[in-house]
């Protein structure tokens, strides 16, 4: 069977909304920066965080260097913690960045800056995302990404607070959640128009953390908004535990999930009933930081099987993965794809 090879971006965007491709795409809806992407870039953590030249340059590498359909440069999950006036630990070339501890007591104490956007550490992103649309223009796929509603309630409030509060005072927690999804709204859809193809919106209601009834009457319902308000398609990234909310995640509006390896990749692919497609499953410590070549072809073969559209990693890569082991996802995939069509 011929089939016409398509750029990295028509791929990618086939793949997200279930429609044919040449093969599956490879794709990172979260980041896949690493040291050895950054001393070939020359664009290191931490000054990437909050310089867009250099968090271009360091994204560039995904397609450049490492042959992914996607580009994803917002590279932690602390750009907005930070813009809120969180202190920061920006981290060191091998870290991701943390913030040192919540600011907020009470939902009504939340209050999204007027200049939210012009904040260095979301502007960041915002001119990251305009530079790399000029550079890359159509040739493959800008991922975006905003912290969901539950992630900031996490890093502005308080994990361990939040998720007790989950259990006894819903009340808060659907007001902490009502004001932040507009921080998720505004940001993902300036992301949109500074040129985006999709916006991955991490939001951390993980199995290893929370029940699924928690996911569906706290958190779904404020998903299905959120959505519905983008302005473009979006992913939802959870990591851990997550095949007893996936039925309702298939129904909250998002095109696409990105999932862990701790789910079952064929139970997963069920469990979504082809209501959205799904993105990643490949290890991250064992496999991909510690694995051989050899192992990453053999999981991702067992991805592909499943029938996943997207292979990804699970999550942001650790950073002293090898470029070795993310080139290895790309040609296992293209090797995978025509020993298929030649069978
Ligand atoms: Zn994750």
């Amino acid at each position: 069977m011929n089939k016409i090879e398509m750029t990295s971006r028509e791929r990618f965007l086939a793949a997200l909304f279930r429609q044919e491709v040449d093969r599956p795409s490879v794709a990172n809806p979260t980041s896949v920066a690493t040291v050895d992407a950054m001393r070939l870039t020359g664009a290191y953590f931490p000054q990437v965080h909050l310089e867009a030249d250099k968090m271009a340059a360091l994204a560039g590498a995904g397609h450049d260097i490492l042959g992914f359909d996607t580009l994803s440069p917002y590279f932690s999950v602390q750009q907005e913690a930070a813009a809120f006036g969180c202190k920061m630990n920006w981290g060191e070339i091998d870290t991701m960045p943390d913030s040192l501890g919540p600011l907020y007591k009470e939902p009504e104490q939340v209050i999204i800056p007027e200049d939210f956007l012009d904040k260095a550490p979301i502007k960041t992103v915002l001119e990251a995302i305009k530079l790399l649309r000029g550079r890359f223009a159509n040739r493959c796929a800008i991922v975006g990404k905003a912290m969901g509603p539950w992630t900031l309630a996490y890093h502005l409030y308080g994990t361990e607070d939040f998720l007790c509060d989950s259990l006894l005072e819903p009340d808060k927690v659907r007001a902490f959640l009502e004001v932040l999804k507009e921080v998720t709204i505004l940001f993902a859809n300036q992301q949109f128009a500074s040129g985006a193809d999709v916006v991955t919106i991490a939001d951390h209601a993980t199995g290893d953390l929370v029940g699924p009834n928690a996911y569906r009457d706290l958190l779904l319902p404020v998903h299905r908004e959120i959505t519905a308000r983008l302005e473009g398609p979006a992913i939802l990234h959870i990591c851990g535990k997550t095949l007893d909310r996936m039925g309702y995640i298939a129904d909250s509006g998002f095109v696409n999930f990105h999932f862990d390896s701790k789910v079952d990749p064929v139970a997963a692919m069920k469990a979504v009933r082809g209501k959205i497609s799904l993105s990643g499953n490949i290890n991250n410590v064992e496999t991909l930081l510690y694995g051989t070549p050899q192992m990453i072809e053999d999981e991702v073969k067992r991805i592909m099987a499943a029938g996943v559209q997207i292979i990804a990693p699970e999550c942001a890569v650790p950073l002293k993965v090898s470029n070795t082991n993310l080139q290895a996802i790309v040609s296992s995939v293209s090797k995978l794809a025509k020993d298929n069509n030649m069978g």
